[in-house]
């Protein structure tokens, strides 16, 4: 008699504790991620769908263990092959820049550690991402899927050709640095469409140009923001 009480009271306990429980596991980060999203807004991020996204995305997934204390600081990141997860005002400032919203079709170049496909894969963007270091896009892809991702496909190439089974796309982001403009991701961008890439001196300073094709015949450039990316590598690794 008495043990199943206890065993019932176990159970309301349960009850009223698990979810509470849960949520401390899933807030261990949500501070620094506020942190990190106000922080975005006040250097004049101001689309709601970008912050949120970024509000939501578990950062320190994406990065090596060793750093997952340092993973909402705004900087970038080691995460291997002489590669970096890119600063989050840069994920946000180009995730704006896009006008990336639910349904877009999105080719991105230069997967690395996922989080900017992750971002805008909680947007409910349809994300077809290109990474030429077939070990990072496999982990990539491992991440993503775990994280629960399903509209982020990964895939282990040479981003300069683009992915042309997939094309035409709403958006492209490259987020490696180029010497120049790959013709490849301009034909493979819908008439409407917008990219945005780094293009200058791969070992420098480049600038963040936004592109916007209007028609096939009318594509204009605009600079927006001195950066500096990783530089764009050729052939695979
Ligand atoms: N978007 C990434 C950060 C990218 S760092 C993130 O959110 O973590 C740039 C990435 O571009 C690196 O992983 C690098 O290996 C990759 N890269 C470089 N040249 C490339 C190319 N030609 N095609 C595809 N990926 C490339």
């Amino acid at each position: 008699m008495r043990a199943r009480r206890i065993g019932a009271l176990a159970f309301a306990l349960m009850l009223t504790l698990g979810p509470q429980v849960a949520a401390q596991e899933r807030d261990a980060y949500e501070r620094e991620r506020e942190e990190m999203v106000r922080l975005i807004e006040a250097y004049g991020v101001r689309d709601s769908a970008t912050r949120a996204a970024m509000r939501a995305v578990p950062r320190h997934e994406f990065v090596p263990r060793e750093s997952v204390g340092r993973a909402y600081g705004d900087y970038p990141l080691p995460i291997g092959y002489g590669q970096t997860i890119s600063q989050p005002y840069i994920v946000a400032f180009m995730t704006e820049i896009l006008e990336a919203t639910s349904g877009m079709k999105i080719l991105e170049v230069g997967t690395g550690s996922g989080y900017q496909a992750a971002v805008l894969g909680e947007i409910g963007c349809e994300v077809f991402t290109v990474e030429i270091f077939e070990a990072l896009a496999t982990s990539a892809r491992q991440r993503l899927e775990r994280l629960g991702y399903g509209n982020v496909t990964v895939r282990h190439a040479d981003g300069h050709y683009g992915w042309v089974e997939e094309a035409p796309f709403d958006a492209v982001i490259v987020t490696a640095a180029a010497g120049h403009i790959p013709p490849a991701l301009v034909e493979q961008l819908r008439p409407g469409g917008r990219m945005v890439i780094p293009v200058g001196s791969v070992y420098g300073v480049q600038n963040l140009i936004l592109v916007e094709k209007h028609s096939e015949e009318d594509v204009r450039t605009r600079n927006l923001l001195p950066v500096r990316f990783v530089p764009m590598l050729q052939g695979l690794r």
